[in-house]
């Protein structure tokens, strides 16, 4: 069960170590077995990165763009081949089942490789007319970009960031979260093997303060995190001191209303995929489920069942449907707002407790008769805990379903289509989904609004976040001059 990589950090194009800093292990949670231990990187293995980005960037950005796409397109062919690989690697460091992982993880950043190195080359800017002169605009690159990532998805993190900001020029720095380091390196490593210029796409070890490290580092042009809200403030605040561009991906609280024409199959299978799915540690997750009063009976007895039948166990196992959660401190905390909510009154309607002592399991929790006061409905619980709210009116309910800091996804579930465009267009969250949830593929820009982030991910908007304009004045007469 070892995954121990050649060395902590990868660094222009070579394995780097340095035991000077402080030592962490990855474990797999679902045994608590040590997968791999390494090192955070000290300030010196941080301004090596930094400076390799530096060195190698500019010469990237002058290739041509369909040069830096066929790297990328390859990188995305070798995903997919060590498909099987990565996802146990992805499965050791995180505990999400492999049934998942083969789909969800290094797949996902291969369609990121994939779309970015097409997406390249198209890249142009425009020309303005002004009567006798004119202007262009041109897209350049940043320059060195930050990238720091959460442990839920890890390569899935590392490659929305690095595919556009390759693409387009950029060099990348990325830290992994000390969770789930593993990943972040494996993709180091098929970049170089793809033809990735060394210095390029650089991968540092460590914990926050590793991250506040590189946000402050003047080298740096942007920063990409995917993280909770508290951390978002935190690098927000600090980029915002450099005048640096920034991207932050948060956390959320989403709404997934469900009226009463919906069809309920579907409408129990969405809110159990937009709560149970890796253990229900998504940041998109409809974890506030308003149910029409009116069949608010049936969904829990659908959902009851369902949830019951879910297969928990070894993530190794292709079979196994749910994990364990990702560490130890998050269990505690996931069983902490469990006990919250029988203690606020919630009605238990399955699960509600940790199964076994080994492992980080927690049953699919589903809590009924929630209100919209109670913090197990206002709060990111980041675990497999469903809560169901009541609602009778439509304006009500979107006026509910908005109350909140976040604003990162939202779902609706009905089948009359004038009223699923009507509430999505009141909706206060970045992405929608109507009849669907929590889809996310790359040709659909990703991310919050209100305290769930700013900027976009995937798709074309990617393209503001990673790249700025250039205007260029062309003066194509003589000078009028007043003196
Ligand atoms: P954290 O905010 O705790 O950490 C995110 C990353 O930021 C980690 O790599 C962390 O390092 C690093 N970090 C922590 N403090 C600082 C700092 N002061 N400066 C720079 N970097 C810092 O989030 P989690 O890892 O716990 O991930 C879960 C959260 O991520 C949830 O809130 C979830 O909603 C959100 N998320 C958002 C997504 C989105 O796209 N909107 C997608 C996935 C998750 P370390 O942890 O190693 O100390």
């Amino acid at each position: 069960m070892r995954a121990q990589p050649k060395a902590s950090h990868f660094i222009a194009g070579a394995w780097v170590e340095d035991r000077a800093g402080s030592a962490f292990e990855s474990i797999f949670p679902a045994t608590g077995e040590v997968v791999a231990q390494l090192h955070a990187a000290t300030p010196a293995v941080i301004d090596q990165a930094l400076a390799a980005a530096a060195d190698a960037q500019h010469e990237w950005a002058a290739r041509p763009p369909v040069e830096r796409g066929r790297v990328l397109r390859r990188a995305a062919d070798i995903l997919r081949v060590r498909n099987h690989e990565l996802s146990v690697l992805e499965t050791l460091d995180t505990g999400k089942p492999l049934q998942e992982t083969l789909v969800a993880d290094a797949a996902s950043g291969a369609d990121a490789l994939e779309y970015f190195a097409g997406f390249a080359a198209t890249v142009t800017g425009q020309t303005i007319p002004l009567g006798r002169d004119m202007a262009y605009t041109l897209r350049e690159a940043l320059g060195v970009c930050v990238g720091i990532g959460a442990w839920n998805y890890p390569m899935q993190i590392a490659c929305w960031k690095a595919a556009p900001a390759l693409a387009f020029g950029n060099a990348m720095v990325f830290k992994p979260s000390e969770v789930t380091p593993l990943s972040a390196l494996a993709l180091a490593e098929i970049l170089q093997e793809a033809g990735l210029p060394d210095g390029l796409f650089n991968v540092v070890q460590g914990m926050g303060e590793v991250g506040a490290q590189l946000v402050t580092d003047p080298r740096v042009a942007k920063v990409s995190l995917t993280g909770s809200v508290p951390t978002g403030r935190k690098v927000y605040a600090s980029a915002a001191q450099g005048i640096k561009s920034a991207t932050m991906e948060l956390g959320g609280k989403s709404p997934l209303i469900i009226f009463d024409d919906a069809d309920l199959d579907n409408a129990v299978g969405a809110a159990m995929l937009a709560n149970f799915y890796s253990a229900g540690q998504i940041c998109s997750n409809g974890t506030r489920v308003f149910v029409h009063r009116s069949i608010k009976t049936a969904f829990l007895d659908k959902l009851a069942a369902r949830a019951g039948a879910i297969v928990l166990g070894d993530p190794l196992d292709e079979a196994t449907q749910m994990g364990p959660l990702v560490s130890d401190g998050h269990l505690s905390k996931v069983l902490g707002y469990i006990d919250q909510g029988k203690a606020e009154g919630a009605r238990l309607v399955c699960g509600g407790a940790r199964v076994g002592s080994t492992g980080c399991y927690v049953q699919p929790t589903v809590f009924a008769d929630v209100t919209d006061e109670m913090v197990i409905a206002r709060e990111e619980i980041f675990g497999p805990v469903m809560t169901v709210l009541d609602f009778d009116d439509e304006a009500d309910v979107i006026a509910r379903a908005n109350a909140t800091e976040y604003g990162l996804a939202a779902g609706v579930f009905t089948r009359d289509i004038m009223r699923g465009h009507r509430v999505v267009s009141q909706l206060q969250a970045g992405t929608c989904w109507i009849n669907a949830y929590n889809l996310t593929p790359v040709e659909m820009p990703f991310g919050g609004v209100k305290a769930s982030g700013v900027g976009r991910e995937n798709g074309h908007a990617a393209l503001e976040h990673y790249t700025r304009i250039k205007s260029v004045y062309l003066g194509l007469g003589d000078v009028d001059a007043p003196y």
